[in-house]
């Protein structure tokens, strides 16, 4: 199937409201080309000099949602040109992202990347800390970052059983934060080429899905 095909197909199966991010990461500009014609605005990347390369080349009104783990020393690449930080997940990148914002003079919008599976590897906060940090206020020391909501990714099992644990826990991890951010704080990332179906019944608001439209990725 084409790419165009897919994002057709996927934003008719999408429910309203919920976004549909191209995860692009290690695919060519072309096949980015390919998407946006077929009027995808969204791309996922998750290295800082790649996503900062394709910006540069492509349309300027293409959203970038940075992704991948990103290094303090990275964030000065792609604070320019992000649109959403989906991989926010320590005080000390808080804090990197907030001075090169305030750099650059503007403020960006972030999600809160959290570790809900018992795996070792995924990257991302541990609730418990995370959750003493926001209740202690520690966000108000950075005024450059707006928290939109929070990110995750299920166990990497073919147990849906489990992966429907994940997508319940995040949704209320989300819930409980709530509290303490405004309105905007309205995003649920979570949902992947394997999973979105069931992150759908759980209300995600967006899916990020990048081998169902751009095929594999060759690393
Ligand atoms: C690569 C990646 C995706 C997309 O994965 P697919 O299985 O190709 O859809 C989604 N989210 C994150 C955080 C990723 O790193």
């Amino acid at each position: 199937m084409s790419i165009r095909t897919e994002i057709e197909r996927l934003r008719e199966e999408l429910p309203e409201g919920v976004r549909l991010l191209a995860v692009s990461k290690f695919h060519p500009v072309e096949a980015l080309s390919e998407a946006y014609d077929a009027g995808q605005r969204a791309f996922g990347e998750s290295r800082p000099q790649e996503l900062r390369l394709k910006a540069e080349i492509l349309p300027r009104d293409i959203e970038w949602h940075m992704i991948g783990h990103l290094q303090t020393n990275k964030v000065k690449y792609i604070v320019p040109f992000v649109t959403l930080i989906e991989s926010l997940d320590s005080e000390r990148l808080a804090q990197e992202i907030n001075r090169q914002a305030e750099r650059c003079g503007r403020v960006i919008d972030c999600l809160l990347e959290i570790h809900i599976t018992d795996e070792e590897s995924k990257s991302g906060w541990a609730y418990d800390e995370l959750m003493s940090f926001v209740s202690g206020g520690g966000f108000q020391a950075y005024p450059n970052i707006r928290v939109r909501g929070v990110m995750g990714m299920a166990t990497f099992t073919d147990d849906e059983a489990v992966v429907r644990r994940d997508f319940k826990r995040l949704a209320e991890c989300k819930a409980e934060l709530s509290e303490y951010f405004g309105e905007e704080f309205d995003t649920l990332s979570m949902g992947m080429s394997d999973d979105y179906r069931i992150a759908l019944e759980y209300g995600t608001t967006e899916v990020r899905i990048g081998s169902t439209i751009f095929g594999a990725r060759e690393y």
